[in-house]
């Protein structure tokens, strides 16, 4: 990691999505942001307290996630989407002893969870997941009821919640989402006392009938819409941005060329900037040639191919571009040419992979 590479995380901006993804839920439905892959690389460690303040509880992919909150000091709800089956003993173990709601997905989940509960002593917390059209994990709804009967059979597992996951909530067609809500209250209908879960940002926040009585938004709690196809875009803040300083500055004459392949050519006296961020450190190739930085408010196109730790941004319109400028590389600013929206749509994908990407490889700290 790059000591002069900064992804800066605003604590003001997750506080305020806090807020706005809250008012679009009744009082009594559970918020439970997802932190999956390191909170979509925002860093788990740096956003922790800002977020237990106003949550109901946590998602996690990962066993060792949910541990990980629990040594963090959260003692509230955690959800654990993945199972354990290929963990140590000892981690399938501490999930039951630390009170972590594991998922069942399929009888050998169930089985494998009996058997940890049964050498802790101690019973363990379930939400059966339920495939309603996703194809993904989860149990068919045809077979939804024979295996909560299973679960109830199973006295070292308690069953506390139902949920399912929606395929296209964020799809310009969106009509299997109602479909996959049939099947979901197809299976829990009658199912009182139960956690029933099911709607992820998009669905959260165009679907309100999909609330039931939690819901887990990822992207919307970083501040990204999931994609630019919802019907309610509501007024999120990015809460990463990333800064660098310019590392060189040079004059390069009408005619000559610059990155790798040399498919960027001057058609006038240029001056470029050098900035040390690359693919490698989760600036995606695909932007090159197509994306912005900015110096001082000023757009500088990235010319020329992105490199493993550096690129070059075309600063000839700028004035007054020295090294050790600060430059811009992603915006907070939603609207903003190199927000994280916009750079996905460039680079061909989803504004998870960019954040997901960046805070992996570039060291984060929290600003207010
Ligand atoms: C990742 C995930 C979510 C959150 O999705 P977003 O689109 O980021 O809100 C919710 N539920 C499940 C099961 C997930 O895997």
């Amino acid at each position: 990691m790059k000591n002069y590479l900064t992804a800066t995380i605003s604590a003001s901006a997750l506080r305020h999505n806090i807020t706005v993804l809250r008012a679009l839920i009744a009082p009594g439905v559970k918020l439970c942001p997802v932190v999956k892959d390191d909170c979509y690389g925002h860093g788990l460690n740096i956003i922790y307290h800002v977020l237990a303040e106003h949550v109901d509880g946590f998602a996690v992919a990962s066993p060792v996630a949910a541990l990980r909150l629990r040594e963090m000091g959260w003692e509230g709800f955690v959800l654990c989407f993945l199972s354990a089956y290929f963990d140590d003993y000892e981690v399938q173990d501490e999930l039951v002893r630390k009170n972590v709601t594991h998922t069942v997905m399929s009888m050998s989940a169930l089985s494998c969870i009996q058997s940890a509960a049964k050498r802790v002593g101690r019973r363990a917390l379930v939400h059966l997941k339920v495939d309603t059209g996703m194809g993904r994990l989860g149990v068919p709804s045809s077979q939804a009821r024979d295996m909560i009967k299973s679960i109830r059979s199973v006295p070292e597992v308690e069953l506390t919640g139902i949920y399912t996951h929606f395929a296209s909530a964020d799809e310009a067609d969106r009509s299997s989402v109602a479909e996959q809500l049939v099947q979901f209250h197809s299976v829990v209908d009658g199912c009182e006392g139960l956690t029933l879960h099911a709607a992820g940002s998009a669905a959260m926040i165009d679907f309100p009938e999909s609330h039931f009585d939690m819901v887990r938004p990822g992207i919307a709690v970083y501040g990204c819409h999931p994609s630019g196809n919802l019907v309610r875009p509501t007024q999120l803040r990015p809460c990463m941005s990333v800064f660098a300083k310019l590392i060189a500055v040079k004059h390069l004459p009408k005619g000559s060329c610059c990155g790798y392949g040399l498919t960027h050519c001057f058609k006038r006296d240029s001056r470029v900037a050098v900035v040390p961020i690359g693919y490698g450190d989760g600036y995606f190739r695909a932007l090159s040639g197509k994306a912005v930085v900015r110096i001082n408010g000023a757009a500088a196109p990235v010319c020329g191919r992105v490199s493993m730790d550096q690129m070059t941004v075309d600063v000839t319109d700028i004035p007054e571009v020295h090294v050790g400028d600060k430059v811009e590389i992603i915006s907070a600013d939603p609207l903003a040419p190199n927000s994280v929206e916009n750079l996905a749509r460039l680079a061909d994908t989803i504004p998870y992979e960019i954040t997901c990407h960046l805070g992996h490889n570039i060291r984060q700290s929290l600003a207010d």
